[in-house]
């Protein structure tokens, strides 16, 4: 039987150790904070953001949620990120994408400081990454690596293959992989043979944003299987496809109209030794890693 990573129960752990050195900061006049700026009423966006300030009070942090109109230009964003740059009561911030098309999003996230970059997205924090020095990692990929150490499973000398090369998942997953010495493929969508590739994998990590994607011959059996993708799926046909004869899923399906698949298909969690769920697994690490970068932030802002 393979063995089910559980994202909730690492999520947790992580949610209590930044607890715990939020009070040790506390008793040090230090209180972490993070201003997330929400442009506009996008629904998912909403959830996400709600969640993350939500997870802030809980833990002891500070947090300053600041919401724009969609009207908003590049300018007025820019001046409002400077703004957080400058204040001492902030430590990271955080611009919930997607932004309006009228923004530039990449200038954006280029203008906030680095040190309060809690994302992770700056080329400098990707730079830093890369050439090994201590950086803010971006936060879905540090949750990556916590789920494969804590849950001990060997990382150095294993064949890791992610798919999906983008800059937010794929490359830092990839390059975090590869500070934990495993041999690392990237694959993408030029990839040829695929499935030649991804069944080499010890370790197969799945980030391209395609419901169940990765299918049960593209694994080698005993594989650890690590599935990034949220895919929501809403047709019958989509559905029967991957959750046949799942009482709850269906139950969830026929009262939302919609339920979750990750990139890999769930078929092949059967053949590993090992797999995150869609939903339960690396979904939940993320918000975990944005409240550990916040911490980690107002402590290497004041050299702690
Ligand atoms: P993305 O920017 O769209 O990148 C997708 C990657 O998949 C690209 O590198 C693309 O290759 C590759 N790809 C697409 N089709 C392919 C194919 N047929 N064969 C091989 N590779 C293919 O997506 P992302 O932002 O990295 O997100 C990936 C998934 O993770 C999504 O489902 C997203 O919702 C999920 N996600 C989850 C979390 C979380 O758990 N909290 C956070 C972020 C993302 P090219 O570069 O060649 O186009």
């Amino acid at each position: 039987m393979p063995r089910v990573l559980d994202g909730a129960a690492i999520a947790t752990a992580i949610k209590q150790e930044v607890a715990d050195e939020v009070k040790k900061l506390a008793a040090q006049g230090i209180r972490p904070g993070l201003a997330a700026v929400l442009v506009g009423h996008e629904p998912a966006s909403e959830i996400y953001v709600r969640s993350k300030v939500q997870t802030c009070a809980e833990l002891g942090l500070f947090s300053d949620l600041i919401t724009p109109p969609d009207t908003v230009t590049t300018e007025e964003m820019f001046d409002l990120v400077n703004s957080l740059n400058t204040r001492d009561d902030i430590d990271g911030i955080l611009i919930q994408l997607p932004l309006p098309a009228q923004v530039d999003a990449k200038f954006l996230l280029d203008s906030v400081l680095p040190e309060k970059d809690v994302d992770g997205f700056h080329p400098v924090n990707a730079g830093r990454l890369q050439a090994g020095r201590p950086a803010l990692a971006p936060c879905t990929p540090a949750g990556v690596i916590q789920i494969l150490r804590r849950s001990q499973i060997p990382i150095a000398g294993k064949h890791a293959v992610v798919v999906g090369r983008s800059d937010i998942v794929g490359k830092p997953v990839a390059m975090l992989l590869l500070h934990e010495n495993a041999t690392v493929t990237i694959c993408h969508s030029k990839t040829q043979n695929l499935g030649e590739v991804t069944r080499q994998a010890d370790i197969l990590v799945a980030a391209i944003g395609r419901p169940g994607f990765i299918m049960p011959e593209m694994v080698k059996p005993g594989a650890t299987l690590i599935d990034v993708g949220i895919n929501r799926i809403s047709t019958r046909e989509q559905f029967d496809r991957f959750f046949k004869g799942n009482e709850k899923r269906e139950a969830a399906f026929l009262k939302r109209g919609s339920v979750i698949v990750g990139d890999i298909d769930p078929a092949a969690f059967e053949l590993s030794s090992a797999y995150t769920p869609v939903p339960g697994g690396v979904g939940l690490l993320t918000i975990a890693m944005l409240m550990s970068n916040t911490v980690r932030a107002a402590k290497m802002r004041r050299g702690i």
